[in-house]
């Protein structure tokens, strides 16, 4: 699977010259929609990166990373050069891997089920661990989320259950339709979520085909991936 071009793409440059093209179009389109710049947090999605890739983006500054795999994660955790960085972890989460996640999580983005919850609490950690409930925007149910229908009974349990908080709400669009309509639902989704807990004002939307739209519809987390990675490498 190597082959020239696959270092060339992930070369440091490369992934400086993505991140500062990036992250100035985040600054014009922050001022073009009336958004403070620091009022978004970009979260550049690492996951089935190389550990060099997180490297070289600390070298521009960028310290916050997304992962969506633990086995995945963790040895990018444990370098040591990478020891000042921030992991929002944004994928699937299986119950039995949640506490070896929250032990080096800055946040969690996908909190869909109640088990999961369950399986978070009463960590013993000083501070409580941010928590977004992902909430499924699509037709399908198979797809990550939780399905709208039980959205409060899940947002109650995250609210009775110590060790985490509840900041906000995370979604992705479906992708077989416009990405308005899927962060449209989200923010009607996000209105019953501030009823129950007025705090959680976070919106966690934006990948790298959407988020200039994210951004319009209020997102304050963007999880952006390959438009400053570039490729993922296939799976292992
Ligand atoms: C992979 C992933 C991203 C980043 O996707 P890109 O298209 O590479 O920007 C964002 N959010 C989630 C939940 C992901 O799984």
């Amino acid at each position: 699977m190597s082959n020239a071009n696959d270092v060339d793409v992930h070369s440091a440059q490369a992934v400086h010259t993505r991140f500062h093209d990036v992250e100035q179009a985040i600054a014009e389109e922050c001022t073009a929609v009336g958004r403070n710049r620091d009022d978004v947090t970009l979260i550049v999605v690492t996951k089935f990166q190389p550990v060099s890739v997180n490297i070289a983006l600390t070298e521009v500054g960028q310290w916050v990373f997304g992962e969506s795999r633990h086995q995945d994660a963790v040895r990018k955790v444990r370098e040591p050069a990478l020891a000042h960085a921030n992991w929002h972890f944004i994928g699937q989460l299986q119950s039995n891997k949640a506490r070896q996640v929250a032990a080096y999580a800055a946040a969690l983005h996908s909190v869909d089920r109640p088990s999961l919850v369950t399986a978070l609490a009463n960590r013993d950690r000083e501070v409580a661990l941010p928590c977004f409930v992902e909430i499924n925007l699509t037709d399908d149910p198979r797809r990550g989320g939780v399905q709208p229908t039980e959205l409060k009974r899940l947002v109650d349990l995250m609210l009775q259950t110590p060790g985490i908080k509840l900041v906000g709400v995370m979604g992705v669009p479906a992708i077989d339709e416009p990405a308005e309509y899927g962060f449209e639902r989200l923010l009607e989704y996000r209105e019953s979520v501030l009823g129950l807990a007025p705090s959680a004002t976070q919106i966690s939307a934006g990948m790298s085909h959407d988020w200039k739209i994210a951004l319009r519809f209020g997102a304050t987390h963007l999880r952006i991936g390959t438009a400053i990675t570039g490729p993922r490498p296939s799976l292992p």
